[in-house]
């Protein structure tokens, strides 16, 4: 029943997933530190989470009955009620652990084309032709076959060598790459719902509630604050390039490389660069930074909060949207958006990068706003 790290939104839909019924339960950590355990079980069709406050020795949902051990709180559950829960029924039925990270078992990052089998394309980007595929015949992976074939092949290891160290829940990991012909491919990690926008404008997406879309911005601001604090910048966040996985697990894609795929191409062709997205100063001096990366973030929250609609107005060209963001314009709370959201969105859009938030601190506004946990009466609520 112990599941680990895991946020609040991957407990309920795993535990809202076949053959987990009523009273069905799990105990993992919360991803925020200061929260620490958390008991979610599965009651009336939705899930319920309780947090597990401890001292020392001690751990406790209601205060008045305490324990030594998480197993001994467990025990006693299974037999006593919660709140209105009879009591604790089976422990969460445990998937097959996903083949998250193939990096332990290969002993080098360039890899020969001949080790992958390409099976159906997943999509089509301006850079690349992206599709699935398999290693060594049994691990699945995701194969990312660059269109362009004027990029510095030195830089390229280079900045690889940078992504081969960044490791984190919600960014996308990069497994190899295969540079020993025209065109390369870049392996990464398999996201199966695919990416932020299209899951956001597809069924599923249309049916997350407000708490599920801002789970999901908090997840990414997650990637994003460990990007931060290893002194490493995105330059093109957006919903198009964070990819979902199971599980709802959104991640982080498309870092460092960009500069090196993207912005020769975006020089070239000006109409090109997502000037939507871009915070003034990356457009004008191309000054891109961190807290370029948050101005982004703010749109990216705008898209996640609309489903997936396209910023701005419909009607304003590229340049109108630079030129009115210039004038002091900022876009409007879309509809049925909390306004503590939409204010989140006008910090990120403060016209001095200084004053706009750090990424910490936006994870840390979007999980006081959406990490609602109950509590029985004398236990403890978060505030
Ligand atoms: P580009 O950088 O060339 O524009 P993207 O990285 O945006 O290409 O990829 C294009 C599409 O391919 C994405 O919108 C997504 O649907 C799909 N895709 C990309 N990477 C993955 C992945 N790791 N797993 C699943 N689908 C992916």
């Amino acid at each position: 029943w112990f599941f680990g790290t895991m946020s609040r939104f991957e407990a309920q839909n795993i535990l809202m997933e076949p053959p987990n019924d009523e009273a069905s339960f799990l105990v993992r950590k919360s991803e925020k530190e200061s929260i620490g355990y958390v008991l979610s079980v599965k009651s009336n069709n939705a899930v319920r989470h309780f947090r597990i406050p401890h001292k020392d020795e001690s751990f406790y949902v209601e205060q008045t009955q305490q324990f030594s051990s998480l197993g001994d709180l467990v025990n006693y559950y299974c037999k006593h009620s919660l709140n209105d829960i009879v009591s604790l029924g089976s422990p969460c039925h445990k998937k097959k652990p996903n083949v998250e990270d193939i990096n332990h078992l290969l002993d080098d990052w360039v890899l020969p084309k001949s080790e992958f089998t390409i099976e159906n394309q997943l999509g089509n980007g301006c850079f690349s032709q992206v599709f699935r595929g398999r290693w060594k015949n049994h691990i699945n992976v995701a194969i990312k076959v660059l269109k362009n074939d004027s990029v510095d092949n030195t830089e390229f290891h280079r900045e690889v060598e940078i992504l081969k160290r960044l490791h984190h829940r919600h960014l996308i990991s990069l497994f190899a790459i295969c540079t020993e012909s025209s065109p390369y491919y870049i392996i990464t990690e398999l996201m199966e719902k695919g990416s932020l926008l299209q899951f956001l404008r597809g069924k599923e997406g249309q049916n997350q509630d407000a708490a599920s879309l801002i789970d999901m911005a908090t997840q990414v601001a997650d990637g994003m604050s460990y990007l931060e604090e290893q002194k490493s910048i995105h330059r093109d966040l957006a919903a198009r390039n964070v990819l979902v996985g199971e599980d709802y697990i959104c991640k982080v894609a498309d870092f460092g490389l960009a500069r090196l795929v993207k912005e020769p191409f975006y020089i070239s062709e000006e109409k090109k660069i997502p000037y939507k997205w871009s915070a003034p100063e990356a457009i004008s001096h191309g000054k891109f930074s961190i807290k370029s990366d948050v101005w982004s973030f703010g749109v990216l929250l705008y898209e996640i909060m609309t489903y997936g609609s396209v910023p701005y107005p419909a009607g304003f060209n590229n340049r109108e949207v630079y030129n009115k963001v210039k004038s002091g314009y900022r876009m409007e709370a879309p509809s049925k958006c909390p306004s503590f959201i939409h204010s989140i969105m006008l910090k990120c859009w403060q016209e001095q990068p200084e004053n706009r938030p750090t990424f910490k601190d936006l994870r840390d506004m979007l999980e006081r706003s959406s990490y609602e946990l109950e509590s029985p009466p004398g236990g403890s609520r978060e505030q």
